[in-house]
């Protein structure tokens, strides 16, 4: 069976709400924190699924789409800023780990 690089099994990824426009972000992130004291941004660096960014305005950007709920940026973050829970896959959020 051939390895996978990390790109690839992220690529392998089934989300269970794609496709839904009513999908409900799980993560909360208060960009006001990121931006006005953060020393060290490092959940820019440490989200394997690229969800923290940081625009061309120095700005750090957020989104959940690409979660693959590792829940790293909760125990990263020290300042404060992220709230994070659990989606609820009764409802028909959040990944399916089979495939990934
Ligand atoms: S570590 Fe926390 S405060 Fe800093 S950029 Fe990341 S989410 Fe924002
Ligand atoms: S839980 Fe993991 S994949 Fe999701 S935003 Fe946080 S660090 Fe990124």
């Amino acid at each position: 069976m051939k390895k996978l690089s990390i790109s690839e099994r992220l690529g392998l990824v089934n989300y269970r709400n794609q496709g839904r426009t009513e999908a409900i972000a799980h993560i909360d992130v208060d960009t006001s924190i990121c931006d006005g004291m953060c020393p060290h941004q490092c959940t820019t660096f440490i989200c394997p699924a690229k969800c923290y960014t940081v625009d061309e305005y120095d700005r750090v950007q957020f989104q959940f789409e690409d979660c693959i709920e590792c829940g790293a940026c909760l125990y990263a973050c020290d300042q404060g800023a992220v709230t994070w829970r659990y989606p609820d896959p009764e409802s028909g959020r959040g990944i399916n780990w089979s495939q990934g």
